[in-house]
């Protein structure tokens, strides 16, 4: 099996409740959304892999791929994209050899079904201001992904809910309660710019629906890929 990558390297997770873990990145070019704030590149016909340091042609193998994930000492695997959960297939045929740790935007619940086996859940609860179409079903099938790839006693699952500079407070906490028995936690991650007083406003009533932190990409910070 093969898919269109973007890159392959090792860094430390930089959002989250794992910031800091050491990973194995494996980026999937390809996303079903259009978020305005979008950094990902929508295609590329080579991927890097700045592991071995090759430039590699698209689509890379599951061989390829599976040889990196077993020499890598790394606290996990993290499939980012793009998203990921459009390359399902891909991600169910590697051995994992590691613990899988899943990046997602959460809206293709019947891909979800398919990666039911991985360890850890880093799950986007996309707000209508980041400039996404037809938001009432992404945000349905955000709650089933979310009932699907569930936190439970083997998957550590928990929602991020990236913040604009403007958002609507009642329809996020709304959202949430949909989500919240589904998680361990929500992270509220700033969008460059986007104003802390309103966003600690909004922690101090979600803290009411599960435990929830303000994290910002620290990666960037840290000047790490
Ligand atoms: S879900 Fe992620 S990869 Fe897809 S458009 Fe939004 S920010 Fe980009």
């Amino acid at each position: 099996m093969r898919a269109n990558l973007i890159e392959i390297f090792k860094s430390i997770q930089g959002e989250g409740y794992y910031i800091g873990v050491k990973q194995l990145f494996i980026r999937f070019s390809g996303c079903n959304l259009n978020c305005y704030y979008c950094d990902t590149p929508k295609s590329s016909e080579i991927c890097l892999d700045y592991v071995g340091n090759k430039k590699i042609l698209n689509p890379v193998s599951t061989s390829y791929v599976q040889e990196l994930i077993d020499e890598s000492k790394v606290h996990s695997i993290c499939f980012t994209g793009g998203e990921p959960l459009l390359q399902a297939d891909f991600i169910t045929s590697l051995k994992k050899t590691r613990p899988f740790y899943l990046e997602s935007n959460m809206t293709l619940p019947e891909k979800a079904k398919k990666l039911r086996f991985v360890d850890y859940v880093a799950g986007d609860l996309k707000v209508k201001e980041s400039g996404i179409s037809d938001y009432q079903t992404v945000l349905e099938n955000t709650v089933k992904c979310f009932r699907i790839l569930k936190n439970t006693r083997k998957r550590k699952t928990f929602c991020k809910i990236v913040l604009p500079e403007k958002f609507d407070e009642e329809e996020i906490l709304n959202s949430a309660e949909q989500i919240r028995k589904y998680v361990f936690g929500f992270v509220l991650q700033p969008v460059f710019g986007s104003r802390l007083e309103k966003i600690l406003k909004l922690q101090d009533k979600m803290i009411e629906l599960a435990d929830t932190r303000v994290i910002p990409q620290v990666h960037k910070y840290l000047g790490v890929r």
